[in-house]
């Protein structure tokens, strides 16, 4: 019996999500009394077990096959590792690379599979919190199994800091190139540029209170003034204001700021559910009763285009003519 989570990297570096499995899969083992597992597939394997070697984890596997992300190395890899292994809990980050894998590892292993998972409890059996209807539900599941598979939510979870001292084991998987599928050709972002917006620690965020395309450049340059990252609510990006990448929220990006700057956004229940995890969050909003106080650490009840140009002043910058 064995909690096994598998990490995640892109482009040569862990990603936030692999620290956050460490947290979510060491509270799960203590829960059963077993091991936490890690597994590393391809890149720089042994440079991320040494990234992710964190208090609380026994062994990190890894396995030395392919660059980026294949679904098909993913797969097999993961499937073999778990037949070997035989964990009570493979867990998975819920991230487009561990949805794109997971349910065909669940299907492959005959493990049943709850996705997106944002608290569980060890009570007899296992049973897992999920939101639904955009968060305003929660629906905890009984899983009637000894053995299970989950994907975590990023951004539930804290990241786990301390540095630990588990076992680094080399897995040989036995993957079948014929049966692949895909290769990976090359990587490539998807519209504005390299900005990833859950790397920011700084988070200037606009909603459709700033009306027009035309305002943009008045918290772009706040964004400059404060060393910040922009970021957006959906109709912003639906309007075509900012590119997909910038859009915090269901069904945009789950981030965990320091600090989360929401202008001229009400708070809706999607958005929220992109940034409620951020260390601190100042609302600007003309509507004392719009919901993002409900959330906010700081709140400035006025106009935005009345507040953001001071505060552009007070931190050293000038506010643009509109
Ligand atoms: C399935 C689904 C998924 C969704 N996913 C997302 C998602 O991922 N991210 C997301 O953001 N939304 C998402 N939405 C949309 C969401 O429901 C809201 O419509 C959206 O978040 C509202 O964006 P907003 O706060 O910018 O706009 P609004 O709700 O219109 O709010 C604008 C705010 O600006 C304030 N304001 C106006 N003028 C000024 C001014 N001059 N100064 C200061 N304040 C001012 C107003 O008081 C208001 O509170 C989703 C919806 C659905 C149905």
């Amino acid at each position: 019996m064995t909690v096994l989570a598998i990490t995640e990297h892109r482009r040569g570096d862990v990603r936030d999500v692999s620290y956050e499995l460490v947290t979510a899969g060491r509270e799960l083992a203590d829960d059963l009394g077993t091991d936490l597992e890690l597994a590393v597939i391809g890149g720089d394997v042994e440079g991320f077990a040494d990234d992710v070697n964190r208090d609380g984890v026994d062994t990190i596997y890894t396995v030395d096959e392919g660059e980026e992300f294949n679904h098909g190395v993913y797969t097999q890899a993961i499937e073999q590792l778990a037949t070997e292994v035989e964990p009570t809990a493979l867990l998975m980050p819920n991230s487009v690379n561990g949805l794109d894998y997971a349910p065909a590892v669940a299907e492959g292993l005959d493990l049943p599979l709850v996705t997106d998972v944002v608290d569980f409890e060890t009570n007899g059996n296992l049973e897992v919190t999920r939101e639904q209807y955009g968060g305003k539900v929660e629906t905890t599941y009984d899983i009637d199994a000894d053995d299970y598979a989950l994907t975590i939510r990023p951004a539930e979870w804290p990241k786990a800091e301390a540095a630990g001292d588990a076992a680094i084991e080399a897995f040989d998987a036995d993957i079948d190139e014929s049966a692949l599928g895909t290769t990976v050709n090359g990587f490539e972002e998807v519209g504005g540029g390299d900005v990833d917006i859950t790397e920011a620690d700084v988070l200037v965020s606009i909603g459709r209170g700033i009306d027009e395309e035309e305002n943009l450049p008045l918290v772009e340059e706040l964004a400059d003034t404060l060393g910040a990252t922009l970021s957006s609510s959906r109709p912003i990006v639906d309007n075509g204001w900012l590119p997909k990448n910038r859009q915090v929220g269901q069904s945009g990006k789950v981030v965990t700021p320091d600090v989360y700057i929401a202008i001229g956004i009400s708070g809706a229940v999607q958005h929220v559910a992109g940034m409620k995890g951020a260390d601190t969050i100042v609302a600007i909003n003309t509507d004392p009763n719009a919901p993002i106080y409900d959330i906010a650490d700081y709140g400035i009840v006025d106009d935005l285009f009345d507040v953001v140009p001071e505060l552009i002043e007070e931190f050293g910058g000038e506010a643009p003519d509109l």
